[in-house]
């Protein structure tokens, strides 16, 4: 077990009906410690280069389209296996398949608009971070 980062993203489904802090107790309820956090828009051309590994999939315009359709809340959560973690608090992608208590499951509209994104690896985690936060910016 070690302490990690993670990178974590309220989606526009759950900003719009204001979900932030019922999202956030989730985490901090199961250990993990919200270390930075910011509210922003993605532009299509920053939602375009985080999604890129789904450029080829059938629902990656739609998938840009819903994420620059309201504000985000991007975030580094900081814990004890903090990526498996993070994950498993988030439950599966579609919500349909998320198992009970998890975020999802609890809040996620559809597949596509499921409220919260996580990274998937440690490596990804370090990329992901850097892509939204400087070292400055993260209070541990
Ligand atoms: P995320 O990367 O957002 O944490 P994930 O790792 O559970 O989610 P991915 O396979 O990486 O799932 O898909 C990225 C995002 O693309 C999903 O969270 C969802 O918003 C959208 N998505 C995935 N599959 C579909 C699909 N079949 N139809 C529509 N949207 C989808
Ligand atoms: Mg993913």
């Amino acid at each position: 077990m070690a302490v990690e980062r993670t990178l974590s993203i309220i989606k526009p489904d759950a900003t719009r009906r204001n979900l932030t802090g019922k999202i956030n107790a989730r985490f901090e309820e199961r250990g993990l410690r919200i270390v930075a956090q910011r509210r922003l828009k993605l532009s299509r051309d920053e939602a375009e280069r985080f999604y890129a590994v789904h450029r080829e999939r059938p629902f990656f315009k739609d998938l840009v389209a819903f994420m620059t359709s309201g504000p985000v809340v991007v975030q580094v959560l900081e814990g004890e296996s903090a990526v498996a973690l993070n994950r498993e608090i988030m439950g599966a992608t579609n919500p349909a398949s998320a198992a009970p208590g998890t975020i999802r499951k609890d809040f996620a509209e559809s597949i596509e608009a499921n409220s919260v994104h996580g990274s998937d690896s440690a490596e990804n985690a370090r990329t992901e971070v850097a892509f939204f936060f400087s070292e400055s910016e993260i209070c541990p």
